[in-house]
């Protein structure tokens, strides 16, 4: 038998793929740091510092294992109903609102499709558009960050089917305002937008869902309720996309540890919700800190987490000496965010101990 190469046999467009850069796991950063487990500082995951309910534990211990989970999450959808507002029938949940935005991709794009990307946001768009083989428009975000409405318009093209936006964007900290989306929206186009840090700001577009068919609006437990580890996020979008996401999606998609922390979670709000006040308040703390640091430009943020900026060529070094003391922040590949690193908020006592990192490295 002649010798197989593999290779050969892959979807060409998959064989060198830019892939996703994901965060590694604390093991990796206290060896990388030569400090023990428990001495690491994780801000570049934007993670929740106060970790999930103590209810959550709870729920697990209880969780058949043994039992597959319900296809049509009646339970997930029925908790995230009275959490938001939203009739059932908008709901629709993942394996974190990372497997949704891949589900958008297979309901939507066919090789060649085009996808509007406004850079610089969070990287799983762009890494499910190559996926799939499609193309990404990248529209600059303008000088401030922000949504640049006009230059989406103008980028779009016959074969442009979804425009993305983050918001609060990951990782510049901006909103989009309610008249953008609706500019956006008045494309025609699928609009998605991604909400991951709705509970940090309070603005949410999805009371625009029930006019629009194009607006699918997408939320994570990851960040407020901290079960990142868990992957559970939904979408709220119009009951006829709910159900075409039901018809693709793999039936089992959310786990039944995933259902019972989503909903002991929900239960929990107010509990959890006193996290986040503390968490927005330790963002105004640190921003006010790193403003008075000479050398170091914080951007404003509606999120949990300040993209940081250093004079030109210097924040790799910051970045690294950072790490050299076991405090781990994001940083980006990208020319326009080259002297920029984004770090999440933690505890007080880590904000302290990053500031003081910084005023070292800086
Ligand atoms: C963290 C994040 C997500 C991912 O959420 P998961 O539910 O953990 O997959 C989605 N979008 C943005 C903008 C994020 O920052």
């Amino acid at each position: 038998m002649k010798p197989v190469d593999v290779e050969k046999l892959i979807r060409p467009h998959l064989v060198n793929i830019k892939t996703y850069d994901p965060v590694d796991p604390p093991e990796l950063l206290a060896q990388r740091a030569g400090i023990p487990e428990d001495r690491v500082i994780k801000l570049n995951g934007n993670e929740n510092p106060y970790g999930c309910s103590p209810r959550v534990a709870e729920a697990l211990a209880r969780v058949p294992a043994h039992i597959y989970p319900d296809p049509l999450q009646r339970r997930i959808r029925r908790a995230l109903s009275s959490y938001t507002g939203m009739d059932p029938d908008c709901i629709i949940a993942g394996a974190g609102s990372d497997e949704l935005i891949d589900l958008l991709f297979r309901l939507f794009i066919s090789p060649g499709d085009e996808i509007l990307d406004c850079d610089p946001t969070f990287g799983m768009y762009g890494f499910c558009a190559r996926v799939a083989g499609g193309k990404i428009t990248l529209v600059p975000r303008d000088e401030l960050f922000d949504v640049d409405v006009d230059a989406i318009q103008q980028a779009i093209t016959p074969r442009t089917k979804v425009i993305f936006i983050s918001s609060p964007n990951n990782p510049t900290g901006n909103l989009a305002t309610e008249a953008q989306v609706r500019a956006l929206l008045d494309t025609g186009l699928v609009v998605v937008v991604d909400e991951a840090y709705y509970e940090f700001c309070n603005q949410t577009a999805a009371g625009l869902v029930p006019e629009h068919e194009n607006l699918v609006v997408l939320r994570t437990m990851s960040k407020w309720a901290g079960l990142a580890g868990l992957r559970i996020g939904y979408g709220i979008m119009c009951p006829r996309l709910v159900k075409h996401i039901i018809d693709i999606k793999s039936p089992y998609n959310v786990s039944v540890a995933a259902e019972a922390a989503l909903v002991a979670s929900v239960e929990d709000a107010p509990a959890l919700m006193e996290n986040v006040r503390k968490i927005v308040a330790e963002r105004e703390r640190l921003f006010s800190l790193l403003k008075a640091i000479p050398g170091v430009t914080p951007w404003p943020s509606s999120g949990n987490f300040i993209l940081c900026q250093f004079a030109p060529g210097r924040a790799r070094e910051v970045f690294e000496g950072l790490a050299r003391r076991g405090i781990f922040v994001r940083n980006f590949g990208s020319e326009r965010l080259r002297d920029c690193f984004r770090v999440a908020i933690g505890t007080p006592e880590q904000t302290d101990a990053f500031v003081a990192a910084l005023k070292e490295t800086v």
